[in-house]
């Protein structure tokens, strides 16, 4: 699914719901006041900072990034440390059905960890760490992932970073009066980002409501993420063989996950 589409949708439901959203308006910096933050500074001068009891930082990966405000604020360098790669949509992959994923796992350094998610259409969805290691790879006829993509051309690419720890929480989600959910929050993919969220704005809410925005309130986050689902079932398909064993047990502890 392409971002564009699912990002207005769910902005659409949340100006329904009771939401302001303003566009190319990008969170610049933070206010801080006794050392808590009151809200922050922005890049539009039609509106320079926009207030807050309380805070919720969701930068997405940009956030583990050098302009990202979990780098700066809760990371350590080793927590938030990313690789850049390129999603490809390829046309004409061979031998690929829709609906069954395909992931290499081997020694070799250029085939590890790729994937092929074949849609309809003859689209084939594939990430690579750049556009060299794809062409050397559609050259290469020693290995079946190479046989696959071989007759392939993309029609759509584009850009990611991802973190190496992709999928684990930071060791630290709140700070200063800011609550750090999705991708800000060390998790991975929609529905833990979803989910992290749906716990940020409870305790948010609770905080704003009791009068107390300190740690000893909006704290309760880090209780709430440490103790559920979404915690111990990360979404890190990097580190699905390591840290699950297989993909299948992956893919049944993930059916698991409740609010
Ligand atoms: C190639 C690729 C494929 C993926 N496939 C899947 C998949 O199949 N299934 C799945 O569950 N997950 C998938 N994911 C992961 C999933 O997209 C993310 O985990 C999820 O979108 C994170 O949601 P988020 O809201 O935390 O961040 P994002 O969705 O990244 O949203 C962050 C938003 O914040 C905005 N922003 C950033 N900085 C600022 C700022 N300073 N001020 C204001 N706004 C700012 C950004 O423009 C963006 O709109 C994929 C990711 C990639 C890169």
């Amino acid at each position: 699914m392409r971002r564009e589409f699912f990002d207005r949708e769910l902005a659409r439901l949340a100006i329904l719901a009771g939401a302001k959203l303003f566009l190319n308006v990008r969170a610049e910096s933070m206010i801080r006041e006794d050392n808590q933050v009151v809200g922050a500074i922005t890049s539009s001068h039609r509106l320079p900072e926009v207030r807050a009891s309380v805070t919720i930082c969701a930068d997405g990966m940009r956030s583990a990034t050098a302009k990202g405000f979990a780098r700066s604020e809760i990371a350590s360098e080793n927590e938030a440390e990313v690789y850049p790669g390129v999603q490809m949509e390829l046309i004409n992959v061979h031998d690929v059905k829709p609906g069954e994923i395909e992931m290499y796992e081997t020694e070799d350094q250029m085939l590890r960890g790729r994937s092929l998610w074949p849609h309809a259409r003859g689209v084939t969805l594939a990430s690579f760490s750049s556009i060299d290691v794809f062409q050397q790879l559609k050259s290469r006829e020693d290995n079946l992932f190479s046989e696959k993509i071989g007759p392939s051309f993309p029609i759509y690419i584009s850009s990611f970073q991802n973190r190496k720890n992709m999928g684990f929480f930071y060791s630290q989600l709140a700070k200063d009066g800011v609550i750090y959910v999705g991708e800000a929050s060390g998790c991975s993919g929609i529905v833990h980002g979803m989910i992290s969220a749906h716990y940020g704005v409870y305790v948010a809410k609770m905080a704003i409501q009791s009068g107390d925005t300190s740690m000893r309130t909006i704290g309760e986050y880090e209780n709430m993420i440490t103790n559920s689902d979404i915690y111990r079932t990360p979404f890190c398909y990097r580190h699905i063989r390591s840290h699950y064993g297989s993909y299948k047990e992956w893919l049944e502890r993930s059916k698991e996950i409740r609010v």
